[in-house]
């Protein structure tokens, strides 16, 4: 455990720390992108919700478009069908107004 910069307590784990529950790392194996901005409800990279995973250990994210919460590892909203991920070449889809892959011009209707 190392010093949190955070709460400055000696919690701090390889991913967040158990004190104040600032998160550093992004704990998704696929992503382990640096968290810099200390209230960030999820990860900028991958959406990832912290307070889920911290509280039971669940890899979840929101659709930005319902709104509504499911598994990281769905490229594909299972509510209303927005493609987080571009299901031909994986690219992140930035937007919910988006009908093509901005990369490969699938289309992502
Ligand atoms: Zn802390
Ligand atoms: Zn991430
Ligand atoms: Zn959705
Ligand atoms: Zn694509």
């Amino acid at each position: 455990m190392e010093k949190c910069p955070v709460c400055k307590e000696m919690k701090k784990g390889k991913f967040s720390c158990s004190g104040c529950g600032a998160f550093f790392v992004c704990p998704n194996p696929g992503c382990s992108s640096e968290i810099r901005k200390r209230d960030a409800e999820g990860c900028p990279r991958c959406g990832l919700l912290f307070a889920d995973y911290l509280k039971n250990r669940k890899m979840l994210r929101q659709c930005p478009k319902c709104k509504k919460k499911q598994g990281l590892s769905e490229p594909q909203c299972r509510y209303c069908r927005y493609w987080f991920l571009c299901p031909t070449c994986g690219h992140k889809v930035p937007s919910t107004s988006m009908l093509t892959c901005p990369r490969c011009a699938t289309s992502l209707r």
